[in-house]
């Protein structure tokens, strides 16, 4: 593993961190996960996006011609690692930035991508994704969600749900099928579909947060154009594929965790037990350091990552267990903060005796969703022990009766 930058990076580093002093937020609410219930709250989200993209510092990797700026991987990560130092607002399009848009760099047409690409990266496509239905979680290949073919237009009838942000999003990166007869992962294709399009009614569900984070998404003879289809007809499970991995080391990023631990050292410094500070006491100094090791492993293993990356080497597995190594992490934080906070823990941020404005019951209860979202910690330990060990793979219902 390489840990030294080089002197233009040094110098670019510097240059972000001159430009966060000046830019992020005084009056910013970055220990909140983002929830989007509120119109004003969207668009200052939004407004600060066009400002990190006008910068230069979103999505840096991309061609040129599509908005990026054709950088190696490096320098995203210096930017990442400054935004986090600053404590920087979290940016609305991530699902655009991290999953939708490099598949569409990967399968999309050109028009695709000169459609799509510029406009993820403003802000003014918000994307959400539908994968699950009822009946296909884990088992993604299972969806019924039907398209079929009808001249120039795919028309889409189906059901999907815990559908994050469809509530405001512009466009779904959508899994169909359009092959019933064929075996079930040979049979599906990858849409986008406008939320605009008449046919679509989406209806919010709320979560244990009590925010209404993610909805439920039917479809009655939604036409889609033909052209809004990536990859092959009826092979939309690889582009599907590609799309987890991304989401994946997206929910796996060290970024997120590294914040969660520079707020949890914070409040044991601030939050008084047995008259002293909580971080005077050894049994809770012992737990931070555990965890702080963590996160530090975390960080470590994302360097490694990154020298395959910047060396050109595949990243086998890796998705799986960022993912499933940073969402649990995530959510020891939390529940680490609810230990220290003792009786203040479960207040939210409703409560005026709440501390650091509820954040944290908030933060275990959505920290713990998103153990489950992208593929469950289960799902995450098959495909390592499979794909990465080489383990058997589990039996398959008729095996295991047999
Ligand atoms: C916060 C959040 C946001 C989400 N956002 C989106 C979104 O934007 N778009 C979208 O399409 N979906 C989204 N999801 C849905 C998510 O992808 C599914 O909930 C997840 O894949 C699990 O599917 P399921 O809920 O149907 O559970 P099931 O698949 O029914 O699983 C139930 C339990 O069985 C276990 N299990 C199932 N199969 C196996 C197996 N083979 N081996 C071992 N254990 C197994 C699971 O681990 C789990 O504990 C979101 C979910 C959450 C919680």
């Amino acid at each position: 593993m390489d840990l030294t930058y080089t002197p233009e990076e040094e110098a670019f580093r510097k240059s972000v961190r001159t430009w966060l002093a000046r830019n992020v937020p005084k009056k910013r609410r970055d220990e909140r996960p983002l929830e989007w219930d509120d119109p004003k709250r969207i668009a200052q989200a939004k407004a600060w996006q066009r400002k990190v993209h006008a910068a230069g510092w979103l999505a840096m990797g991309w061609p040129e011609e599509y908005g990026g700026r054709g950088f190696d991987v490096m320098r995203q990560t210096i930017v990442n690692e400054e935004m986090v130092r600053a404590r920087a607002p979290g940016i609305i399009g991530m699902m655009g930035i991290q999953m939708v848009g490099p598949t569409l760099i990967q399968y999309g047409t050109e028009a695709q991508k000169r459609r799509f690409l510029p406009r993820i990266l403003t802000a003014d496509d918000i994307w959400c994704q539908g994968y699950s239905e009822p009946g296909a979680g884990s088992d993604l290949a299972s969806l019924r969600t039907r398209a079929e073919l009808d001249g120039d237009f795919f028309v889409v009838n189906g059901q999907k749900v815990w559908t994050s942000n469809a509530q405001f999003a512009d466009w779904m990166f959508c899994l169909v099928r359009t092959d019933p007869t064929a075996p079930k992962h040979a049979g599906i294709s990858y849409l986008l579909i406008d939320m605009k399009t008449p046919g679509i009614t989406v209806r919010p569900l709320v979560q244990m947060t009590g925010d209404p984070g993610f909805n439920e998404v039917f479809f009655e003879d939604v036409r889609v154009p033909r052209e809004n289809l990536v990859g092959e007809l009826n092979r939309g499970w690889q582009v599907a594929n590609a799309t987890l991995a991304h989401e994946r080391n997206m929910l796996g990023a060290t970024t997120r965790t590294q914040q969660m631990l520079q707020a949890l050292v914070r409040l044991a410094q601030t939050q008084q037990r047995n008259g002293k500070p909580a971080s005077a006491d050894p049994v809770v100094r012992q737990r931070l350091a555990a965890l702080a090791i963590r996160v530090e492993t975390m960080k470590l293993e994302a360097y490694r990552q990154l020298t395959d990356a910047v060396r050109g080497r595949r990243p086998g597995i890796s998705a799986a267990v960022n993912k499933l190594v940073a969402t649990e992490l995530n959510h020891d934080l939390a529940k680490a903060a609810l230990e220290i906070l003792g009786s203040y823990g479960p207040l939210g941020r409703h409560d005026r005796r709440a501390r650091s404005r509820g954040v944290w019951p908030l933060d275990y209860m959505f920290s713990l969703g998103l153990i489950i979202g992208g593929g469950t910690s289960q799902i995450q330990k098959n495909i390592i022990s499979e794909r990465g060990l080489g383990m058997p793979k589990e039996p398959r219902p008729r095996e295991a009766a047999a």
